[in-house]
């Protein structure tokens, strides 16, 4: 029998070293990762880096996830845009922080996507609401959003997750097209966006 709790709270006290965020740190020492890695990646679920999914796409690495996390500043209630499902782990962490009800994620691949409902359904984030679509259109529906993520690299934020997201709210995304940096934007009044770079990444592209 593999200890998973024991495993993932390793992994919680590794990611201290650069996540300061007690919730955020929480949220990961909670979310099961095992279950959302396919079975034959779960004995690495708890190592510290990214994991194949299927459809030639990747989970990213937790300190990945939990960096995310911190930089959107995440409170209970916020209502969330996220970009790229995939197998809906990075949800189900952010679902931890906001709340599952306020989570919503469009994925691109239909196959991840009914693949990541049912896994976050299993796992008690089932009032997360995935969508099937491109996520560069955003979700239009439940707009206003006080946070928009994009777990992979655009070229630049999308025009329509701009629109979709609160003046004063957060959007984060990989940006670039060869070299990507992670890119923080406040979106000001005039709906002008307030930059700040976070460094080099690297995540898949957007379809
Ligand atoms: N957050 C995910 C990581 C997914 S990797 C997790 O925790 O597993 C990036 C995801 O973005 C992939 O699943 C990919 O299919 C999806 N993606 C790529 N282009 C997209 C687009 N235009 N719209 C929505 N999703 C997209």
């Amino acid at each position: 029998m593999v200890d998973w709790d024991r495993q993932r709270s390793r992994l919680t006290d590794h990611l201290r070293k650069r996540v300061s965020d007690e919730a955020v740190l929480a949220a990961i020492a909670s979310v099961p990762r095992h279950r959302f890695v396919p079975d034959d990646k779960r004995r690495d679920a708890y190592a510290d880096r990214p994991l194949p999914i299927g459809a030639g796409q990747t989970i990213s690495a937790p300190h990945m996830v939990a960096i995310m996390a911190e930089l959107l500043d995440l409170s209970a209630g916020d209502r969330v845009l996220e970009i790229g499902t995939g197998c809906g782990y990075h949800a189900a962490v952010t679902a931890e922080l906001v709340g599952p009800e306020n989570v919503y994620s469009v994925e691109y691949h239909a196959s991840l996507a009914d693949e990541a409902r049912k896994t976050l359904d299993a796992t008690g984030y089932g009032d997360v609401s995935v969508r099937t679509g491109d996520g560069k259109e955003g979700w239009p529906e439940h707009a206003p959003y006080d946070r928009t993520y994009l777990t992979c690299a655009a070229p630049d934020f999308p025009a329509p997750l701009v629109d979709q997201t609160r003046d004063g709210g957060i959007l984060l995304a990989p940006i670039g097209d060869g070299q990507q940096r992670l890119i923080r934007a406040e979106k000001r009044t005039d709906g002008t966006l307030d930059r700040t770079d976070h460094g080099g990444v690297r995540f898949v592209p957007l379809q």
